[in-house]
Protein backbone atom coordinates (compact mmCIF):
# COMPACT_ATOMS: atom_id res chain seq x y z
CA UNK A 1 0.00 0.00 0.00
CA UNK A 2 1.18 3.45 -1.00
CA UNK A 3 0.71 5.63 1.83
CA UNK A 4 1.35 8.90 -0.76
CA UNK A 5 -1.50 7.48 -2.71
CA UNK A 6 -3.83 7.18 0.11
CA UNK A 7 -3.14 10.72 1.10
CA UNK A 8 -4.09 12.18 -1.92
CA UNK A 9 -7.09 10.13 -2.13
CA UNK A 10 -8.23 11.65 1.31
CA UNK A 11 -7.63 15.03 0.31
CA UNK A 12 -10.37 14.62 -2.27
CA UNK A 13 -13.25 17.03 -1.68
CA UNK A 14 -16.64 14.51 -2.05
CA UNK A 15 -19.73 15.98 -3.80
CA UNK A 16 -22.81 15.67 -2.28
CA UNK A 17 -23.71 12.20 -3.30
CA UNK A 18 -27.76 11.69 -4.97
CA UNK A 19 -29.75 8.11 -5.39
CA UNK A 20 -29.21 5.67 -8.34
CA UNK A 21 -32.41 5.69 -9.64
CA UNK A 22 -32.94 3.77 -13.43
CA UNK A 23 -29.71 4.55 -14.53
CA UNK A 24 -29.85 8.42 -13.11
CA UNK A 25 -28.18 10.45 -10.11
CA UNK A 26 -31.60 12.34 -8.70
CA UNK A 27 -31.44 14.40 -5.62
CA UNK A 28 -34.33 13.58 -2.86
CA UNK A 29 -38.30 14.02 -4.01
CA UNK A 30 -38.09 16.75 -1.38
CA UNK A 31 -34.70 18.11 -1.62
CA UNK A 32 -33.36 17.07 1.84
CA UNK A 33 -29.80 15.65 2.37
CA UNK A 34 -27.99 14.31 5.89
CA UNK A 35 -24.49 15.24 7.06
CA UNK A 36 -21.66 12.46 6.37
CA UNK A 37 -19.27 12.66 9.40
CA UNK A 38 -15.84 11.45 9.80
CA UNK A 39 -14.96 8.63 12.28
CA UNK A 40 -11.64 9.22 11.59
CA UNK A 41 -11.64 13.25 13.23
CA UNK A 42 -15.58 13.92 13.65
CA UNK A 43 -15.50 16.68 10.67
CA UNK A 44 -17.99 16.86 7.98
CA UNK A 45 -17.16 15.39 4.78
CA UNK A 46 -20.03 15.52 2.95
CA UNK A 47 -23.50 14.91 2.53
CA UNK A 48 -25.89 12.27 0.97
CA UNK A 49 -29.52 12.38 -0.35
CA UNK A 50 -31.93 12.13 2.75
CA UNK A 51 -34.53 10.06 0.94
CA UNK A 52 -38.36 9.45 1.34
CA UNK A 53 -40.73 7.18 0.68
CA UNK A 54 -41.56 8.23 -2.82
CA UNK A 55 -37.88 7.98 -3.70
CA UNK A 56 -37.80 4.16 -2.61
CA UNK A 57 -41.13 3.60 -4.78
CA UNK A 58 -39.27 5.35 -7.96
CA UNK A 59 -36.78 3.06 -7.48
CA UNK A 60 -38.82 0.24 -7.25
CA UNK A 61 -40.85 1.35 -10.13
CA UNK A 62 -37.68 1.37 -12.38
CA UNK A 63 -36.92 -2.12 -11.14
CA UNK A 64 -40.09 -3.64 -11.57
CA UNK A 65 -40.14 -2.09 -15.11
CA UNK A 66 -36.16 -3.58 -15.65
CA UNK A 67 -37.54 -6.71 -14.59
CA UNK A 68 -40.79 -7.08 -16.38
CA UNK A 69 -39.20 -5.86 -20.10
CA UNK A 70 -36.32 -8.96 -19.31
CA UNK A 71 -33.20 -5.99 -20.10
CA UNK A 72 -31.35 -7.97 -18.04
CA UNK A 73 -32.45 -11.41 -17.01
CA UNK A 74 -33.67 -11.49 -21.32
CA UNK A 75 -30.22 -11.34 -22.21
CA UNK A 76 -28.09 -14.88 -23.50
CA UNK A 77 -26.27 -15.88 -20.11
CA UNK A 78 -22.77 -15.17 -21.74
CA UNK A 79 -24.00 -11.71 -21.92
CA UNK A 80 -24.60 -10.81 -18.26
CA UNK A 81 -21.56 -13.08 -17.62
CA UNK A 82 -19.49 -10.45 -19.24
CA UNK A 83 -20.69 -7.52 -17.60
CA UNK A 84 -20.52 -9.35 -14.23
CA UNK A 85 -16.97 -10.19 -15.08
CA UNK A 86 -16.23 -6.24 -16.27
CA UNK A 87 -17.71 -4.85 -13.04
CA UNK A 88 -15.37 -6.88 -10.98
CA UNK A 89 -12.66 -5.91 -13.19
CA UNK A 90 -13.82 -1.94 -12.57
CA UNK A 91 -13.96 -2.73 -8.83
CA UNK A 92 -10.13 -4.42 -8.63
CA UNK A 93 -9.18 -1.15 -11.03
CA UNK A 94 -10.59 1.34 -8.40
CA UNK A 95 -9.87 -0.73 -5.63
CA UNK A 96 -8.41 1.65 -3.83
CA UNK A 97 -10.36 4.67 -4.69
CA UNK A 98 -13.19 2.73 -3.14
CA UNK A 99 -11.27 1.73 0.39
CA UNK A 100 -10.09 5.03 1.04
CA UNK A 101 -13.78 6.48 0.30
CA UNK A 102 -15.18 3.52 2.24
CA UNK A 103 -12.75 4.10 5.18
CA UNK A 104 -13.35 7.63 5.50
CA UNK A 105 -17.08 7.84 6.52
CA UNK A 106 -16.84 3.83 8.38
CA UNK A 107 -13.75 3.97 9.70
CA UNK A 108 -12.10 0.72 9.12
CA UNK A 109 -8.66 -0.03 9.08
CA UNK A 110 -7.34 0.37 5.15
CA UNK A 111 -5.27 -2.36 5.29
CA UNK A 112 -8.23 -4.78 6.28
CA UNK A 113 -10.82 -2.93 4.27
CA UNK A 114 -8.59 -2.97 0.83
CA UNK A 115 -9.04 -6.47 1.19
CA UNK A 116 -12.32 -6.98 2.45
CA UNK A 117 -14.40 -4.41 0.77
CA UNK A 118 -13.05 -4.10 -3.26
CA UNK A 119 -10.97 -6.72 -3.30
CA UNK A 120 -14.08 -8.88 -1.59
CA UNK A 121 -16.51 -7.60 -3.59
CA UNK A 122 -14.71 -8.35 -6.72
CA UNK A 123 -14.11 -11.46 -6.10
CA UNK A 124 -18.19 -11.97 -5.39
CA UNK A 125 -19.34 -10.25 -8.37
CA UNK A 126 -16.92 -12.20 -10.38
CA UNK A 127 -17.89 -15.52 -8.59
CA UNK A 128 -21.40 -15.78 -9.43
CA UNK A 129 -20.69 -14.21 -13.10
CA UNK A 130 -18.76 -17.71 -13.33
CA UNK A 131 -21.55 -19.37 -11.75
CA UNK A 132 -24.69 -17.99 -13.75
CA UNK A 133 -24.21 -19.88 -16.53
CA UNK A 134 -23.63 -23.26 -14.73
CA UNK A 135 -27.47 -23.08 -12.48
CA UNK A 136 -28.97 -26.14 -14.44
CA UNK A 137 -33.12 -26.63 -14.00
CA UNK A 138 -34.02 -30.46 -13.38
CA UNK A 139 -36.01 -33.29 -14.77
CA UNK A 140 -38.53 -34.42 -11.86
CA UNK A 141 -38.30 -38.45 -12.17
CA UNK A 142 -41.49 -39.28 -13.08
CA UNK A 143 -43.54 -42.22 -14.19
CA UNK A 144 -43.33 -42.56 -18.34
CA UNK A 145 -46.36 -40.92 -19.57
CA UNK A 146 -45.71 -37.31 -17.82
CA UNK A 147 -42.32 -35.20 -18.01
CA UNK A 148 -41.92 -33.13 -14.92
CA UNK A 149 -39.46 -29.97 -14.83
CA UNK A 150 -38.30 -27.77 -12.50
CA UNK A 151 -37.27 -24.52 -13.71
CA UNK A 152 -34.98 -22.08 -11.61
CA UNK A 153 -36.62 -18.70 -12.53
CA UNK A 154 -35.17 -14.83 -10.97
CA UNK A 155 -38.06 -13.73 -8.50
CA UNK A 156 -38.19 -9.97 -9.50
CA UNK A 157 -37.24 -7.52 -7.80
CA UNK A 158 -35.08 -7.61 -4.61
CA UNK A 159 -34.46 -5.03 -1.93
CA UNK A 160 -31.08 -5.29 -0.31
CA UNK A 161 -30.76 -3.39 2.96
CA UNK A 162 -26.91 -3.37 4.28
CA UNK A 163 -25.22 -2.61 7.37
CA UNK A 164 -22.18 0.01 7.92
CA UNK A 165 -19.13 -2.36 8.82
CA UNK A 166 -18.63 -3.52 5.73
CA UNK A 167 -21.00 -2.04 2.99
CA UNK A 168 -19.30 -3.27 -0.33
CA UNK A 169 -18.42 -6.87 0.63
CA UNK A 170 -21.97 -7.22 2.53
CA UNK A 171 -23.69 -5.84 -0.51
CA UNK A 172 -21.78 -7.84 -3.22
CA UNK A 173 -22.57 -10.82 -0.92
CA UNK A 174 -26.14 -9.66 -2.08
CA UNK A 175 -26.13 -7.87 -5.47
CA UNK A 176 -24.00 -10.64 -7.08
CA UNK A 177 -25.89 -13.53 -6.56
CA UNK A 178 -29.17 -11.40 -7.08
CA UNK A 179 -28.24 -10.14 -10.47
CA UNK A 180 -26.25 -13.28 -11.61
CA UNK A 181 -29.90 -14.79 -11.40
CA UNK A 182 -31.82 -12.23 -13.65
CA UNK A 183 -33.34 -9.99 -10.71
CA UNK A 184 -33.25 -6.02 -10.70
CA UNK A 185 -31.72 -4.67 -7.51
CA UNK A 186 -32.74 -1.84 -5.17
CA UNK A 187 -30.14 -1.04 -2.38
CA UNK A 188 -30.36 0.92 0.53
CA UNK A 189 -26.79 1.80 1.82
CA UNK A 190 -26.13 2.41 5.95
CA UNK A 191 -26.19 5.70 6.65
CA UNK A 192 -23.11 6.64 7.93
CA UNK A 193 -21.40 4.73 5.34
CA UNK A 194 -23.02 4.58 2.22
CA UNK A 195 -20.26 6.62 -0.23
CA UNK A 196 -18.32 3.60 -1.58
CA UNK A 197 -21.48 1.57 -2.04
CA UNK A 198 -22.89 4.64 -4.18
CA UNK A 199 -19.60 4.35 -5.95
CA UNK A 200 -19.54 0.59 -6.74
CA UNK A 201 -22.96 0.76 -8.07
CA UNK A 202 -22.13 3.48 -10.72
CA UNK A 203 -19.12 1.47 -11.87
CA UNK A 204 -21.84 -1.29 -12.13
CA UNK A 205 -23.97 0.93 -14.84
CA UNK A 206 -19.99 1.34 -16.59
CA UNK A 207 -19.94 -2.15 -16.55
CA UNK A 208 -22.99 -2.22 -18.68
CA UNK A 209 -25.87 -2.96 -16.44
CA UNK A 210 -29.11 -1.63 -17.56
CA UNK A 211 -30.77 1.32 -16.07
CA UNK A 212 -32.85 0.30 -13.35
CA UNK A 213 -31.40 -3.55 -12.93
CA UNK A 214 -29.52 -1.82 -9.72
CA UNK A 215 -30.73 1.14 -8.24
CA UNK A 216 -29.63 2.50 -5.09
CA UNK A 217 -31.95 5.08 -2.86
CA UNK A 218 -29.76 6.50 0.45
CA UNK A 219 -31.64 7.73 3.78
CA UNK A 220 -33.02 6.76 6.96
CA UNK A 221 -33.37 2.92 7.54
CA UNK A 222 -37.04 4.07 9.64
CA UNK A 223 -37.86 5.97 5.90
CA UNK A 224 -36.48 4.60 2.84
CA UNK A 225 -35.55 1.15 4.46
CA UNK A 226 -39.66 0.97 5.82
CA UNK A 227 -40.84 2.11 2.46
CA UNK A 228 -38.62 -1.11 0.95
CA UNK A 229 -40.06 -3.40 3.75
CA UNK A 230 -43.47 -2.33 2.68
CA UNK A 231 -43.52 -2.25 -1.05
CA UNK A 232 -46.09 -4.45 -2.80
CA UNK A 233 -43.29 -4.41 -5.26
CA UNK A 234 -40.39 -6.14 -3.62
CA UNK A 235 -40.32 -10.24 -3.73
CA UNK A 236 -37.64 -10.73 -1.65
CA UNK A 237 -35.90 -8.38 1.01
CA UNK A 238 -32.45 -9.06 1.91
CA UNK A 239 -31.39 -7.89 4.80
CA UNK A 240 -27.54 -8.09 7.37
CA UNK A 241 -27.74 -5.56 10.34
CA UNK A 242 -28.98 -6.04 14.06
CA UNK A 243 -32.04 -8.17 15.19
CA UNK A 244 -34.04 -5.52 16.08
CA UNK A 245 -34.41 -4.23 12.30
CA UNK A 246 -34.40 -7.77 11.21
CA UNK A 247 -37.77 -8.21 13.10
CA UNK A 248 -39.14 -5.09 11.78
CA UNK A 249 -38.51 -6.47 8.48
CA UNK A 250 -40.29 -9.36 9.11
CA UNK A 251 -43.49 -7.12 10.42
CA UNK A 252 -43.45 -4.94 6.70
CA UNK A 253 -43.78 -8.49 5.26
CA UNK A 254 -46.54 -9.61 7.27
CA UNK A 255 -48.40 -5.99 6.80
CA UNK A 256 -47.98 -5.95 3.12
CA UNK A 257 -47.15 -9.07 0.51
CA UNK A 258 -45.52 -11.79 2.53
CA UNK A 259 -42.62 -11.10 0.36
CA UNK A 260 -39.65 -13.44 1.23
CA UNK A 261 -36.97 -12.18 4.11
CA UNK A 262 -33.86 -13.48 4.80
CA UNK A 263 -31.68 -11.87 7.91
CA UNK A 264 -28.57 -12.56 8.50
CA UNK A 265 -28.06 -10.61 12.03
CA UNK A 266 -25.56 -10.37 14.79
CA UNK A 267 -24.09 -12.73 17.14
CA UNK A 268 -22.30 -13.55 20.32
CA UNK A 269 -19.52 -16.16 19.68
CA UNK A 270 -18.10 -18.14 21.68
CA UNK A 271 -13.92 -19.24 20.79
CA UNK A 272 -13.22 -21.97 23.10
CA UNK A 273 -9.46 -22.37 24.48
CA UNK A 274 -8.39 -25.97 25.87
CA UNK A 275 -5.04 -26.37 27.71
CA UNK A 276 -4.18 -28.74 24.64
CA UNK A 277 -4.08 -26.21 22.18
CA UNK A 278 -1.74 -26.90 19.49
CA UNK A 279 -0.07 -23.30 19.90
CA UNK A 280 -1.36 -21.47 23.26
CA UNK A 281 0.50 -18.21 22.33
CA UNK A 282 -0.82 -17.78 18.68
CA UNK A 283 -4.48 -19.09 20.14
CA UNK A 284 -3.80 -15.65 22.13
CA UNK A 285 -3.12 -13.28 19.31
CA UNK A 286 -5.90 -15.08 16.68
CA UNK A 287 -8.58 -14.51 19.59
CA UNK A 288 -7.59 -10.66 20.16
CA UNK A 289 -7.79 -10.21 16.28
CA UNK A 290 -10.60 -12.12 15.96
CA UNK A 291 -12.30 -9.63 18.17
CA UNK A 292 -10.53 -6.46 17.96
CA UNK A 293 -10.02 -5.86 13.66
CA UNK A 294 -12.19 -3.34 12.83
CA UNK A 295 -12.54 -2.67 16.07
CA UNK A 296 -14.82 -5.44 16.82
CA UNK A 297 -17.24 -4.13 14.28
CA UNK A 298 -17.54 -7.82 12.78
CA UNK A 299 -20.56 -9.90 13.06
CA UNK A 300 -18.41 -13.30 13.65
CA UNK A 301 -16.33 -11.28 15.72
CA UNK A 302 -14.88 -14.18 19.02
CA UNK A 303 -16.56 -11.57 21.64
CA UNK A 304 -16.76 -14.15 24.13
CA UNK A 305 -13.81 -16.57 24.75
CA UNK A 306 -14.18 -19.49 27.04
CA UNK A 307 -11.05 -20.40 28.23
CA UNK A 308 -10.45 -24.21 30.17
CA UNK A 309 -9.50 -22.84 33.83
CA UNK A 310 -5.85 -24.31 33.91
CA UNK A 311 -4.79 -21.92 31.66
CA UNK A 312 -6.87 -19.18 32.11
CA UNK A 313 -4.73 -16.48 34.10
CA UNK A 314 -1.80 -17.30 31.82
CA UNK A 315 -3.54 -16.99 28.76
CA UNK A 316 -5.23 -14.30 29.41
CA UNK A 317 -1.84 -12.16 30.06
CA UNK A 318 -1.32 -13.46 26.32
CA UNK A 319 -4.39 -11.82 25.14
CA UNK A 320 -3.85 -8.74 26.83
CA UNK A 321 -0.42 -8.15 25.30
CA UNK A 322 -1.54 -8.93 22.15
CA UNK A 323 -4.29 -6.39 22.59
CA UNK A 324 -1.70 -3.74 24.21
CA UNK A 325 0.52 -4.40 21.43
CA UNK A 326 -2.35 -3.94 18.48
CA UNK A 327 -1.54 0.15 17.02
CA UNK A 328 -5.16 1.98 16.96
CA UNK A 329 -5.19 4.69 15.53
CA UNK A 330 -6.19 6.78 12.14
CA UNK A 331 -7.07 4.17 9.85
CA UNK A 332 -6.03 5.49 6.83
CA UNK A 333 -2.15 5.27 8.02
CA UNK A 334 -1.14 1.63 6.66
CA UNK A 335 0.44 1.19 9.62
CA UNK A 336 -2.80 1.09 12.00
CA UNK A 337 -3.77 -2.02 12.79
CA UNK A 338 -6.95 -0.86 14.76
CA UNK A 339 -9.10 1.92 13.08
CA UNK A 340 -12.53 4.20 14.48
CA UNK A 341 -15.82 3.23 15.80
CA UNK A 342 -18.33 3.95 12.89
CA UNK A 343 -19.71 6.71 15.01
CA UNK A 344 -19.91 8.63 18.40
CA UNK A 345 -23.13 6.61 19.28
CA UNK A 346 -21.51 3.20 18.80
CA UNK A 347 -18.06 4.36 20.71
CA UNK A 348 -20.49 5.84 23.74
CA UNK A 349 -22.68 2.19 23.52
CA UNK A 350 -19.40 0.54 23.58
CA UNK A 351 -18.40 2.13 26.80
CA UNK A 352 -21.62 1.73 28.18
CA UNK A 353 -21.06 -2.30 28.10
CA UNK A 354 -18.01 -2.04 29.68
CA UNK A 355 -19.32 0.24 32.87
CA UNK A 356 -22.38 -2.68 32.68
CA UNK A 357 -19.81 -5.02 32.98
CA UNK A 358 -18.08 -3.48 35.89
CA UNK A 359 -21.10 -3.37 37.54
CA UNK A 360 -22.12 -7.10 37.32
CA UNK A 361 -18.65 -8.30 39.06
CA UNK A 362 -16.13 -8.17 35.48
CA UNK A 363 -12.43 -6.84 35.87
CA UNK A 364 -11.16 -4.68 33.01
CA UNK A 365 -7.47 -6.07 32.35
CA UNK A 366 -7.16 -3.38 29.54
CA UNK A 367 -8.87 -0.90 27.90
CA UNK A 368 -12.38 0.01 28.58
CA UNK A 369 -11.81 3.62 27.37
CA UNK A 370 -12.17 6.31 24.84
CA UNK A 371 -8.55 7.00 23.45
CA UNK A 372 -6.73 9.64 21.00
CA UNK A 373 -9.42 12.22 22.17
CA UNK A 374 -7.17 14.87 20.23
CA UNK A 375 -8.19 13.78 16.76
CA UNK A 376 -11.52 14.82 17.27
CA UNK A 377 -12.55 11.31 15.79
CA UNK A 378 -13.99 7.77 17.66
CA UNK A 379 -11.53 5.71 19.18
CA UNK A 380 -11.93 2.31 21.90
CA UNK A 381 -8.93 1.16 23.51
CA UNK A 382 -8.81 -2.82 22.57
CA UNK A 383 -10.78 -4.22 25.73
CA UNK A 384 -10.41 -7.67 28.22
CA UNK A 385 -12.50 -8.30 30.32
CA UNK A 386 -12.15 -11.05 32.77
CA UNK A 387 -14.71 -12.47 35.62
CA UNK A 388 -17.68 -12.34 33.16
CA UNK A 389 -20.73 -15.04 33.94
CA UNK A 390 -22.28 -16.57 31.20
CA UNK A 391 -25.71 -14.42 32.19
CA UNK A 392 -23.79 -11.50 32.81
CA UNK A 393 -24.67 -8.35 29.75
CA UNK A 394 -21.61 -8.61 28.14
CA UNK A 395 -21.82 -12.65 27.68
CA UNK A 396 -25.33 -12.40 26.35
CA UNK A 397 -26.02 -8.70 24.30
CA UNK A 398 -24.03 -8.09 21.04
CA UNK A 399 -21.72 -5.04 21.68
CA UNK A 400 -20.22 -4.44 18.06
CA UNK A 401 -17.39 -2.86 19.46
CA UNK A 402 -13.67 -4.15 20.55
CA UNK A 403 -15.02 -5.56 24.07
CA UNK A 404 -13.90 -9.13 24.81
CA UNK A 405 -15.37 -10.97 27.54
CA UNK A 406 -13.60 -13.94 29.35
CA UNK A 407 -15.25 -16.67 31.05
CA UNK A 408 -13.35 -20.28 32.05
CA UNK A 409 -14.66 -23.43 31.87
CA UNK A 410 -13.83 -26.50 33.32
CA UNK A 411 -14.84 -29.37 31.45
CA UNK A 412 -16.21 -29.68 27.73
CA UNK A 413 -20.13 -30.03 29.03
CA UNK A 414 -19.52 -27.22 30.62
CA UNK A 415 -17.82 -25.05 27.45
CA UNK A 416 -20.37 -26.47 25.53
CA UNK A 417 -23.29 -25.55 27.68
CA UNK A 418 -21.71 -22.00 28.32
CA UNK A 419 -21.17 -21.47 23.91
CA UNK A 420 -24.70 -22.29 23.29
CA UNK A 421 -26.12 -20.06 26.60
CA UNK A 422 -27.09 -16.89 24.29
CA UNK A 423 -29.86 -16.52 21.61
CA UNK A 424 -27.46 -16.11 18.80
CA UNK A 425 -25.37 -19.02 16.83
CA UNK A 426 -23.07 -17.12 14.16
CA UNK A 427 -20.12 -18.24 14.70
CA UNK A 428 -17.77 -19.90 17.27
CA UNK A 429 -14.05 -21.32 17.44
CA UNK A 430 -12.28 -23.99 19.49
CA UNK A 431 -8.56 -24.57 20.16
CA UNK A 432 -7.31 -27.86 20.53
CA UNK A 433 -5.08 -30.95 19.42
CA UNK A 434 -7.65 -33.61 20.10
CA UNK A 435 -9.22 -34.38 16.87
CA UNK A 436 -12.18 -36.38 18.54
CA UNK A 437 -12.68 -32.85 21.28
CA UNK A 438 -13.03 -30.54 18.04
CA UNK A 439 -15.63 -32.57 15.90
CA UNK A 440 -18.02 -33.14 18.94
CA UNK A 441 -17.54 -28.84 19.07
CA UNK A 442 -18.39 -28.25 15.59
CA UNK A 443 -21.71 -31.07 16.02
CA UNK A 444 -22.51 -29.57 19.76
CA UNK A 445 -22.24 -26.29 19.80
CA UNK A 446 -24.98 -24.11 17.84
CA UNK A 447 -23.59 -21.82 15.15
CA UNK A 448 -23.78 -21.43 11.59
CA UNK A 449 -20.20 -21.71 11.14
CA UNK A 450 -17.08 -23.00 13.56
CA UNK A 451 -13.14 -22.77 13.28
CA UNK A 452 -10.49 -24.92 14.70
CA UNK A 453 -7.77 -23.73 15.76
CA UNK A 454 -8.02 -20.51 13.72
CA UNK A 455 -10.48 -17.86 13.90
CA UNK A 456 -12.27 -15.64 11.44
CA UNK A 457 -10.93 -17.16 8.75
CA UNK A 458 -13.60 -18.02 5.44
CA UNK A 459 -14.05 -16.86 1.74
CA UNK A 460 -16.29 -16.83 -0.82
CA UNK A 461 -16.56 -20.77 -1.55
CA UNK A 462 -18.21 -21.34 1.83
CA UNK A 463 -21.90 -20.19 3.28
CA UNK A 464 -22.53 -17.67 6.10
CA UNK A 465 -25.26 -17.50 8.07
CA UNK A 466 -26.67 -18.04 11.78
CA UNK A 467 -29.02 -19.85 13.86
CA UNK A 468 -31.26 -18.85 16.10
CA UNK A 469 -31.46 -14.99 16.44
CA UNK A 470 -28.46 -15.18 14.27
CA UNK A 471 -30.60 -15.18 11.17
CA UNK A 472 -31.74 -17.07 8.50
CA UNK A 473 -30.52 -18.05 4.90
CA UNK A 474 -26.95 -17.96 3.93
CA UNK A 475 -24.30 -15.55 1.89
CA UNK A 476 -21.48 -16.76 -0.39
CA UNK A 477 -21.33 -20.18 -2.21
CA UNK A 478 -23.93 -21.54 -4.70
CA UNK A 479 -26.31 -22.07 -1.57
CA UNK A 480 -27.04 -18.02 -1.56
CA UNK A 481 -28.00 -18.54 -5.22
CA UNK A 482 -31.01 -20.73 -3.56
CA UNK A 483 -32.27 -17.27 -2.23
CA UNK A 484 -32.75 -15.48 -4.91
CA UNK A 485 -34.73 -18.01 -7.68
CA UNK A 486 -38.01 -19.22 -7.55
CA UNK A 487 -38.82 -23.01 -8.48
CA UNK A 488 -41.75 -23.69 -11.17
CA UNK A 489 -42.63 -26.89 -11.87
CA UNK A 490 -44.16 -27.42 -15.50
CA UNK A 491 -46.13 -31.07 -15.67
CA UNK A 492 -46.08 -31.92 -19.51
CA UNK A 493 -48.63 -35.04 -20.44
CA UNK A 494 -46.69 -36.73 -22.64
P1 LIG B 1 -29.05 -1.76 11.81
O1 LIG B 1 -30.04 -2.85 11.88
O2 LIG B 1 -29.24 -0.59 12.67
O3 LIG B 1 -28.96 -1.20 10.33
C1 LIG B 1 -28.74 -2.03 9.21
C2 LIG B 1 -29.45 -1.44 8.03
O4 LIG B 1 -30.83 -1.45 8.28
C3 LIG B 1 -29.06 0.01 7.73
O5 LIG B 1 -28.98 0.19 6.33
C4 LIG B 1 -30.23 0.78 8.28
O6 LIG B 1 -30.45 2.00 7.65
C5 LIG B 1 -31.38 -0.18 8.01
N1 LIG B 1 -32.55 0.05 8.86
C6 LIG B 1 -32.59 0.54 10.12
N2 LIG B 1 -33.87 0.63 10.55
C7 LIG B 1 -34.66 0.18 9.56
C8 LIG B 1 -36.06 0.01 9.39
N3 LIG B 1 -36.92 0.34 10.35
N4 LIG B 1 -36.51 -0.51 8.23
C9 LIG B 1 -35.65 -0.87 7.25
N5 LIG B 1 -34.32 -0.69 7.33
C10 LIG B 1 -33.81 -0.19 8.47
O7 LIG B 1 -27.64 -2.44 12.04
P2 LIG B 1 -26.21 -1.74 11.95
O8 LIG B 1 -26.04 -0.99 13.22
O9 LIG B 1 -26.02 -1.04 10.66
O10 LIG B 1 -25.27 -3.00 11.86
C11 LIG B 1 -24.78 -3.62 12.96
C12 LIG B 1 -25.51 -4.93 13.19
O11 LIG B 1 -25.43 -5.76 12.04
C13 LIG B 1 -24.89 -5.73 14.28
O12 LIG B 1 -25.89 -6.25 15.11
C14 LIG B 1 -24.16 -6.85 13.56
O13 LIG B 1 -23.92 -8.00 14.26
C15 LIG B 1 -25.01 -7.07 12.39
N6 LIG B 1 -24.23 -7.65 11.32
C16 LIG B 1 -24.52 -8.95 10.97
C17 LIG B 1 -23.79 -9.58 9.96
C18 LIG B 1 -24.10 -11.00 9.54
O14 LIG B 1 -23.65 -11.45 8.52
N7 LIG B 1 -24.87 -11.75 10.29
C19 LIG B 1 -22.80 -8.87 9.30
C20 LIG B 1 -22.53 -7.55 9.67
C21 LIG B 1 -23.28 -6.96 10.68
Amino acid sequence: MDQSKIDALRAREIPTQTHLIDGKHLPASDGATMDVVSPIDGTLLTQVVKGTAQDMTAAIAAARMAFEDQRWAGQPPQARKKVLLRWAELIEDNALELAVLGVRDNGTEIAMALKAEPGSAAGTIRYYAEALDKVYGEIAPTSGDVLGLVHKEPVGVVGAIIPWNFPLMIGAWKIGPALAMGNSVVVKPPETASLSLIRMAELGLEAGLPAGVLNVVTGEGAVVGQAMGLSMDVDALVFTGSGGTGRRLLEYAAQSNLKRVYLELGGKSPNMVFADAPDLDEAAKVAAHGIFRNSGQVCVAGSRLLVEDTIHDDFVRAVVKAAEAMRVGDPLETTTQIGAINSEPQLRQNLSFVETAKNEGGQVETGGTQILTETGGYYMAPTVVTGVRPDATLAQKEVFGPVLGVTPFSSDDEAVRIANSTVYGLAGGVWTSNLSRAHRMIRQVRTGVMHVNTYGGADGTVPLGGVGQSGNGHDKSMHALDKYVDLKTAWIKL
